[in-house]
C-alpha cells in the first residue's frame, strides 16, 4: 500500500498488504519465515520510509538552516515540514514546541538536565514510578547529584499496575517535575496518564510522558493530555534510528536554559556573551539528523495512511489472542496483568532460562526479547532477573502468535 492509500474496508487493518510495505518481512531465518515480535526494542521500516531517506540523500542532501543556495534550501524545508508533521501528529499548538533530538533518552535527559536549571531549589523533588525505563529513571538520578534534588518513586502492585491511590502523597510541596512513563515496555500496562497529569497539574507539578511505547500504539494528543513535555523515538514507530522528539509547552521551552552549545542555537555570539535562538533551535545545536527527521515524517505520514485506530483495534484483539494462548501454555506464567495493557506480553517459562527461550525460539524462526528490558527494578519487584518478551506491531498476525506458540512448546519440550 502506499502512504495516504485509503483501505477498503475503513475499520479491519489488511495485515497482508501491511506486511508487503516491510521487505524485511521476507526474511526467512534457519529456514524459517521469520516471525518479529521483538518491536517494543525498535520496529521493522516500510519502504516508504527507506525511499524518503535514499531520496533525501539522492537529490537534496546538503547542511540546513544556514545556505542560500538551492539544496541547502530545498533540505531545509524537508527537515521543517518533518517538524510540522510532528506537530501535527501530536496536535501539538505549535512547531516550537517540537525540539528534534536522537530519541527519547536524549529526550529526557535533555529535560533532566534543563529544568531543574529553571527554579529547581535543592531539596525540591522529582517523582518517577517503579515501572520506569532506565532512561527514566538514570538522567534523574544524576540531576538529583548536580542540583541537590530528591528522587522520589511512586511504587506498582503485583499485576503492574501503579499506586495512583497514593499519589497524593507522593506529590508534595516539594515536587516539581513527575516524569512517567506512558505504557510499560517490560509489563505492557498502559498507566491513566490524563488522570496523572490533571492531580499533579492540582498540585502545581509539571509532567514528563515517556511516550516510546505509546505512540506506535494509539493516538496521543499533547494537548487533550495537557502534559508538559513528551518525548518518543522515531525508531520504535516506524522510523529510523538516531532521531526522536521532546515536545516542550512554549512556556517551559522558553524559561529553561539551552542543553548544549555550538552551531544553529545562536542568535548573536561575542566572547563575551551570547544570545539564543529563537525555540525550537535553542535546543538544536550542530547539525542534526537531517535524513532521520525526513525518515521520520514519512513515518508519520504511513502511519496516518494506516490509520492509529485501525491499528489500536488490530493490535489490541492480537494482544488478547496471544495472552489467551500464551496463558494456556502450563508452567508459563505472565508478568504484568494489569487491565490496560498495550502490545507486549512479558513471560518466564517453568524455570527456564529466559536466554534459553530466547535462543531456542530463534532456530524457529521467533525474534523475542530476553533480559531485564532496561528496568531492573521491575525484575527486582517481581523477584526475576529477567523475562521473555513478546511485542507486537500492526504487522503480526494470529499465525505468528501460533508460531511463538508452538515454538514455546519446543523449549519444553527440550527441558523435559
Ligand atoms: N522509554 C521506554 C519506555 C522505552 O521502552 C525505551 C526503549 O526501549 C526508552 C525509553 C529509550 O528509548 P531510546 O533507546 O530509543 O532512546
Amino acid at each position: 500500500m502506499q502512504a495516504g492509500e485509503v483501505h477498503t474496508q475503513p475499520d479491519l487493518l489488511d495485515v497482508d498488504r501491511v506486511r508487503a510495505d516491510f521487505p524485511i518481512l521476507q526474511t526467512r531465518v534457519n529456514g524459517k519465515p521469520l516471525v518479529y515480535l521483538d518491536n517494543a526494542a525498535t520496529t521493522q521500516k516500510p519502504a516508504a520510509v527507506i525511499e524518503a531517506i535514499e531520496q533525501y540523500y539522492r537529490s537534496q542532501n546538503a547542511n540546513i538552516h544556514r545556505g542560500v543556495h538551492h539544496l541547502s534550501q530545498v533540505a531545509t524545508e524537508a527537515y521543517e515540514q518533518a517538524r510540522r508533521k510532528v506537530a501535527r501528529f501530536l496536535n501539538a499548538r505549535s512547531e516550537r514546541e517540537i525540539v528534534f533530538v536522537r530519541g527519547t533518552t536524549e529526550a529526557i535527559n535533555l529535560v533532566a538536565s534543563c529544568f531543574p536549571r529553571a527554579g529547581c531549589q535543592p531539596g525540591d523533588e522529582i517523582l518517577i514510578t517503579e515501572m520506569e525505563h532506565h532512561s527514566n529513571i538514570v538522567p534523574w538520578q544524576l540531576a538529583c547529584q548536580q542540583y541537590g534534588l530528591r528522587l522520589r518513586v511512586l511504587p506498582m502492585d503485583d499485576r503492574g499496575v501503579l499506586r495512583i491511590d497514593l499519589l497524593d502523597d507522593y506529590l508534595t510541596d516539594r515536587t516539581r517535575l513527575m516524569s512517567v512513563v506512558h505504557v510499560s515496555n517490560s509489563l505492557g500496562t498502559v498507566n491513566p496518564i490524563k488522570e496523572i497529569i490533571a492531580r499533579a497539574h492540582a498540585r502545581g507539578v509539571a509532567v514528563l510522558v515517556d511516550a516510546a511505547q505509546s505512540v506506535a500504539h494509539f493516538s496521543v494528543d499533547v494537548q487533550t493530555l495537557d502534559c508538559d513535555f513528551l518525548a518518543f523515538s522515531g525508531h520504535k514507530l516506524y522510523g529510523p534510528t538516531g532521531i526522536g522528539v521532546l515536545y516542550g509547552r512554549e512556556n517551559w521551552l522558553e524559561k529553561m536554559p539551552p542543553y548544549q552549545g555550538g552551531g544553529d542555537m545562536i542568535r548573536r555570539v561575542t566572547f563575551e556573551e551570547t544570545t539564543y535562538n529563537a525555540l525550537p533551535y535553542k535546543f538544536e545545536a550542530g547539525t542534526p539528523n537531517i535524513a532521520g527527521a525526513i525518515g521520520l515524517g514519512a513515518a508519520l505520514d504511513y502511519l496516518e495512511s494506516i490509520g492509529l485506530a485501525r491499528i489500536a483495534r488490530h493490535e489490541a484483539a492480537l494482544l488478547q489472542y496471544a495472552t489467551e494462548r500464551l496463558a494456556s501454555i502450563s508452567g508459563l506464567r505472565i508478568i504484568g496483568n494489569a487491565p490496560a495493557k498495550a502490545a507486549v506480553i512479558s513471560f518466564v517459562l517453568k524455570d527456564i532460562h529466559p536466554h534459553d527461550v530466547g535462543t531456542i525460539v530463534n532456530h524457529e524462526g521467533v525474534a523475542i526479547r530476553t533480559g531485564h528490558h532496561c528496568t531492573q527494578p521491575v525484575m527486582d519487584h517481581f523477584g526475576l532477573a529477567a523475562t521473555s518478551r513478546a511485542s507486537l506491531a500492526m504487522y503480526n498476525c494470529k499465525e505468528e502468535i501460533d508460531q511463538l506458540v508452538e515454538a514455546l512448546h519446543t523449549v519444553i519440550g527440550m527441558f523435559q
